[in-house]
């Protein structure tokens, strides 16, 4: 019988990053723990080293954008993703990931070929949950919580489209080692979207 020890491929040996500037990182960070990873609050530059895989929470992304160029998180993140570090960007962290979102003025990350428009659903259904089929996440539907939330509006070809709402609007997409959905996955106690971020940071 051969014994599996916990290796580079195990949550066990993974340090996740939670931005913990603003929003639901808490939230985050226990799913993440949850897991079986560790999580490390993220609010300077230092604490991006070393890491695994990092995880940009719900929020508002204005007040987050604003935060990230003052605390100088900007750059070095970009250049963290353009070799290859394993980001999931959850709401706002989806408008922040994104490469275009028109009516934003303040700056994104850019690390994503999507197009992002913000508070999507208007004021008429600010919030809503919705059963997803998510085929990278199996069966069954992934019950997603969504609060004044994003959609996606273009992606060129090298973006996964992973789930659509019943109307055709794109609501989650992986390019890559980046994943981005507009809903709020650690308000449930289903782990499988973050589980299948986690699976990305193992294959790295
Ligand atoms: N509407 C928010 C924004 O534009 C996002 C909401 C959320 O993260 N739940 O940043």
């Amino acid at each position: 019988m051969r014994l599996e020890t916990p290796g580079a491929h195990s949550p066990k040996s993974m340090k996740i990053g939670i931005l913990a500037l603003q929003g639901a990182f808490a939230e985050h960070s226990r799913v993440i723990e949850r897991l079986g990873a560790e999580a490390v609050a993220v609010r300077l530059p230092g604490q991006l080293h070393g890491l695994d895989g990092l995880i940009i929470p719900g929020g508002e992304s204005t007040t987050m954008s604003r935060l990230m160029a003052e605390y100088q998180l900007l750059q070095p993140l970009k250049y963290l993703a353009g070799g290859g570090l394993p980001i999931c960007g959850t709401c706002a962290g989806m408008i922040l990931m994104a490469g275009s979102v028109p009516d934003f003025a303040l700056q994104t990350l850019g690390l994503m070929d999507i197009t992002v428009r913000r508070n999507a659903f208007g004021s008429q259904v600010d919030s809503f949950e919705a059963d997803l089929e998510m085929p990278a996440l199996g069966q069954p539907p992934f019950h997603a919580v969504f609060i004044r939330a994003p959609i996606i509006e273009a992606a060129n070809s090298t973006v996964e489209v992973l789930a659509w709402l019943p109307d055709g609007a794109a609501v989650a997409a992986r390019q890559g080692n980046l994943l981005a959905v507009a809903f709020h996955p650690e308000l449930t106690s289903d782990l499988r979207l973050h589980r299948y971020f986690l699976d990305i940071v193992a294959s790295r």
